[in-house]
């Protein structure tokens, strides 16, 4: 469910169906339902639970959970009668579930074909086949989950953080970090919609300035400006950049803004250098605690070594020629316009 594999959604023909985990249908309701979407809801979704397979024809999908910085992301395996092609979708060893991500490459050895994303070599020159260890001090979702409570414990004022608000793991596992550390985390309704979907006995909170006109269910807990202003230091408040000007009233009492993979996410967009050049001129102090959702060089190596495929295809990369496996029978890198054909379990490009 992130926008550049769900972003185009809204455009398909009605009668198209589109199968997804069931998770990420889950989210994509909700996502609908708080007009965080392009253009219009599909209503023609199919969610499937992972582990679990469709057909159609004589083709069958499993859809196989993967560890992604969004709840609902899967790979999948297809089986055809010309052979087994492998799709990863995007995935990370850094994450809550590490054990996920490997629990797919093992269930999907020897696959005829593997598909895998190959973001994190997009930037800089990676030699994968030298790579015989993961890079030291990979931070984790955990580390960043002790870094947040202790932050809570030493910080004397506001703590606001931005986080991205599909990665609903993260903020669920902060409710409880955050709250163990004597801080309430105070939402947006958007954000607090999501988290109370996946983790309903979580006490959820929003922040009165980020309503926006919306209703939210009567177990919310609004928290008002003058609450956070009469204890700053037993708050952290989570702000989407839509949201940013709220930070006017909040200025003299925020210790720290925590940007952690929220939009804008890089200074390749316009919009960063507006928050940033906002934070600086409300005197801010802004922190840089993204994660990223990619697994790093050598775990798309893992992945490629482990199902050992006939034929590895990477893709989702500025620079997919970077990913490499001594194990892989070939490697075939398509481009626009061509036809990769499998047939009995033998993989080639054609170019019409
Ligand atoms: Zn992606």
């Amino acid at each position: 469910m992130h926008i550049d594999h769900m972003g185009g959604l809204g455009m398909l023909a009605e009668q198209m169906p589109v199968y997804m985990s069931e998770d990420s249908l889950r989210l994509y309701r909700r996502l609908a339902a708080m007009g965080d979407i392009q253009v219009l809801a599909h209503e023609n979704c199919i969610g499937i639970p992972y582990g679990q397979s469709f057909s159609r024809g004589d083709i069958t999908v499993e859809v196989l959970q993967i560890d992604h910085d969004v709840i609902g992301a899967s790979g999948a395996r297809i089986t055809t009668p010309d052979g087994t092609i492998v799709y990863t979708g995007d995935y990370r060893f850094h994450g809550f579930h590490p054990e996920v991500t490997r629990a797919f490459g093992e269930t999907c050895r020897g696959a005829d074909i593997l598909i895998t994303e190959g973001v994190s070599v997009s930037f800089g020159d990676v030699d994968m086949l030298s790579l015989t260890e993961p890079e030291p001090n990979i931070p984790t979702e955990a580390d960043l989950q002790q870094e947040m409570a202790a932050a809570a414990r030493e910080k004397t004022g506001l703590i606001v953080i931005n986080p991205y608000n599909r990665n609903v793991e993260r903020l669920h596992k902060l409710i409880a970090a955050f709250g163990a550390a004597g801080r309430t985390l105070v939402m947006d309704p958007v954000q607090a919609d999501y988290v109370a979907e996946f983790y309903p006995e979580d006490p959820i909170c929003v922040y009165e300035k980020t309503l926006n006109g919306r209703n939210v269910p009567e177990h919310f807990r609004v928290v008002t400006l003058s609450e956070i202003l009469d204890a700053p230091n037993r708050y952290v408040l989570q702000l989407d950049y839509q949201d940013q000007y709220a930070l006017l009233d909040l200025k003299e009492n925020v210790s720290v803004y925590y940007h952690m993979d929220g939009a804008p996410l890089g200074s390749y967009e316009e919009s960063y250098q507006k928050m940033t050049s906002l934070l600086e001129y409300l005197g801010i102090p802004y922190e840089y605690k993204g994660l990223g959702g990619h697994a790093r060089p050598y775990f798309l190596k893992w992945m490629a070594d482990t199902v050992a495929p006939k034929t590895l295809i990477p893709l989702h990369s500025f620079r997919p020629e970077q990913v490499n496996s001594e194990r892989a029978g070939q490697r075939i890198l398509p481009s626009e316009g061509q036809t990769v054909v499998l047939e009995r379990g033998e993989c080639r490009l054609e170019t019409a």
